[in-house]
């Protein structure tokens, strides 16, 4: 689904990616992993489109996307959660949703009014896959943290991506909501790919079926979560840290 080879990201003088590279099967859960400031956000934003790759190439569904712009990938099936949210705090969750579904649709479908029934459904169907449905009408900002991440998880599937980008969806999350994101993401896999960036590594075993480490901008080990738990390098670089 995603082949993204060779990126290299240079900032001035700091070489922020240096030759990564991450490949993503169709219905695949993939961890992106490593320390910080190993490049990890920068190759989320390189796939997105965010960030312009110095060199590298990123395919997503067997098409060339390196000069596509984020609205053009975005339109190829990939969606994505970044750490700046993307809420609107005084909307309520209803028009958020809302706002995210029409950001994909025309005008055309907007004002043909059998579609708003389906807007209407198709709102309410994200509440309450992701526990938010009896929230619908308070504005946004009365969420928790965890609520809030929860409810751009839900924006960003609305579109019904191919492919879906999460930098750090836990941060900041108690170990129960942690626990309910795990459960809130598996539904998914059924017709999306993930790739998840987290520092929570028991979080991304859990989830994940492949995971790639990143270490200075390169990639140190991509492979299954037993093979990467079994990787010698990488266990070095986690004991180092802790
Ligand atoms: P973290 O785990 O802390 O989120 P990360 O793995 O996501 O780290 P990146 O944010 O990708 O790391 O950053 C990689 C390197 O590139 C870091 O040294 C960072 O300071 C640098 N960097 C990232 N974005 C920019 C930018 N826009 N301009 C200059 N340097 C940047
Ligand atoms: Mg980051």
């Amino acid at each position: 689904l995603l082949e993204a080879t060779g990126v290299k990201k240079i900032f001035g003088k700091l070489t922020a990616l240096d030759g990564a590279a991450l490949t993503v099967g169709e219905n695949e859960f993939h961890g992106l992993i490593g320390p910080n400031g190993s490049g990890k956000s920068t190759l989320m934003k390189c796939i997105a489109g965010a960030e312009v790759p110095t060199q590298g190439k990123v395919s997503f569904v067997n098409a060339d996307i390196t000069a596509f712009t984020p609205t053009e990938r975005a339109r190829a099936g990939m969606s994505l959660k970044f750490q700046i949210t993307s809420v609107l705090p005084t909307l309520t969750l209803y028009d958020n949703i809302l706002l995210a579904l029409q950001a994909q649709s025309s005008l055309f479908d907007l004002v043909f009014s059998r579609t708003r029934g389906l807007l209407h459904d198709q709102v309410m169907t994200m509440l309450t896959q992701f526990r938010l449905a009896n929230r619908a009408f308070d504005a946004a900002a009365a969420l928790s943290h965890g609520q809030q991440q929860w409810l751009e998880i839900a924006m960003a599937l609305a579109c019904k991506p191919k492919l879906l980008l999460l930098d750090e969806p836990t941060g900041g999350m108690s170990l129960e909501e942690r626990r309910v994101t795990g459960e809130l993401l598996q539904p998914i896999k059924k017709h999306c790919s993930l790739v998840i960036v987290e520092h929570d590594l028991d979080f991304i075993r859990d989830i994940c079926d492949r995971l790639t480490v990143l270490d200075q901008g390169k990639v140190l080990a991509s492979g299954t979560v037993s093979e990467i738990q079994a990787n010698k390098a990488v266990q070095e670089i986690y004991l180092r840290r802790a």
